[in-house]
């Protein structure tokens, strides 16, 4: 009974057992709990803290941000490309199309400076005041029966001819002059001329076309005189100042030097020398000082063909024949630069029918008989 009842019944020492292991259960799971609380309770501050650090590192930012954005609008601001691109453009267009203008107004200035000059030319070398007014080269001319007011009209010049420029031969002799060139025109004048064995005179403008370049030396090299003209034949520049005067005339006269080894001796002023009476007289004795520095004669004309203006084959042959009667000393002014077409042309009938009439045909040099305008030199 006893044995059965210490066998059922659970002995004290045993449940003191059973109590402190639960216990200590109890002691683990609260440690436990502990644990978990105490960590929780230290992740809240972290968490706060670390989201209240977050914010103001945010905030921080957003204040540098907004400084610099404050420094940057501090700046002027700056013009985006394209704006400057198209006025840039714009003015480059206008630019042009007032160039192209320009040449249109110069083409037609000098155009109408060649028939001025023409005409000036015809009154300031008219053999006897009294002479029945030749027929008018161009009927698009105003009459040249007055003297233009710019003119010292009254005690008009007569050219410098010489008493006797007869050749032994009793022959007169006709001095055939040709500006503005070389132009596409020019190898057939040189053929002209060749054909009948003539040597004339070529005063030349500059260019440095290729196919125009080699004349130059042609000029030289088949027989005739080269004489320097101009280099840009813009009145407005060459007459503008000496120094534009002196650096037109260097620029031709050293191209042609170049080409050629010819440093010329001959000149002609663009216009004529007449033409510096209305244009450029308070240069008068620069130029004259300079171009007898460089060892130039200047060569004006006194029979014309007309072709400053356009004119026709027939007219400018008329011209040439009605002009040059009575002359001693023909100079006649023609043209081989670009639409004188008429004047080579006209040049074989001119040439043969001078032939006929007895005439003979030299170059221009330095020592021929000058023939000069001088309106301008001596006022
Ligand atoms: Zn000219």
């Amino acid at each position: 009974m006893i044995g059965n009842d210490s066998q059922k019944k659970p002995s004290l020492e045993q449940i003191r057992l059973k109590r402190r292991q639960r216990e200590r259960h109890h002691r683990i799971l609260n440690r436990l709990f502990f644990s978990m609380g105490a960590a929780v309770f230290l992740m809240i501050p972290i968490l706060i803290f670390s989201s209240i650090n977050q914010s103001v590192y945010a905030e921080r930012v957003s204040a540098v941000n907004g400084q610099l954005e404050e420094s940057l609008n501090s700046y002027p601001p700056q013009p985006s490309v394209s704006p400057l691109r198209e006025t840039l453009a714009l003015l480059q267009a206008k630019r042009e199309s007032l160039e192209a203008e320009n040449a249109l107004n110069q083409e037609e200035l000098t155009s109408m400076d060649d028939q001025i000059c023409n005409l000036q030319a015809q009154l300031a070398t008219k053999p006897v005041p009294t002479e029945p007014a030749p027929t008018e080269p161009t009927p698009t001319e105003p009459a040249p029966t007055e003297p233009a007011p710019t003119e010292p009209a009254p005690t008009e010049p007569t050219p410098t001819e010489p008493p006797s420029p007869d050749t032994p031969q009793g022959k007169t002799t006709v001095y055939l002059t040709f500006d503005d060139g070389p132009s596409y025109l020019t190898g057939q004048v040189l053929d002209i001329l060749d054909r009948y064995g003539i040597k004339a005179t070529f005063f030349v403008t500059y260019t440095d076309k290729p196919e125009l370049t080699p004349f130059y030396q042609q000029i030289v090299s088949r027989g005739h005189s080269i004489g320097i003209h101009t280099a840009s034949h813009d009145y407005d520049y060459i007459y503008g100042s000496f120094e534009q005067f002196k650096a037109d005339f260097i620029k031709i006269y050293s191209h042609v030097g170049d080409l050629t080894g010819v440093y010329s001796s001959l000149y002609r002023f663009p216009g004529g020398s007449s033409n510096l009476y209305g244009r450029a007289s308070f240069m008068a004795d620069q130029i004259r000082g300079f171009l007898s520095e460089m060892g130039c004669v200047y060569m004006d004309w006194n029979v014309t063909n007309g072709d400053g203006a356009w004119v026709s084959a027939d007219t400018a042959y008329q011209t040439v024949i009605n002009e040059i009667q009575g002359r001693k000393t023909p100079v006649i002014l023609m043209h081989d630069g670009e639409k004188k077409e008429s004047t080579v042309e006209s040049l074989p009938r001119i040439i043969e029918t001078l032939l006929s009439q007895g005439y003979a045909f030299d170059r221009l040099t330095p020592s021929s008989p000058l023939v000069q305008q001088g309106i301008s030199w001596d006022p």
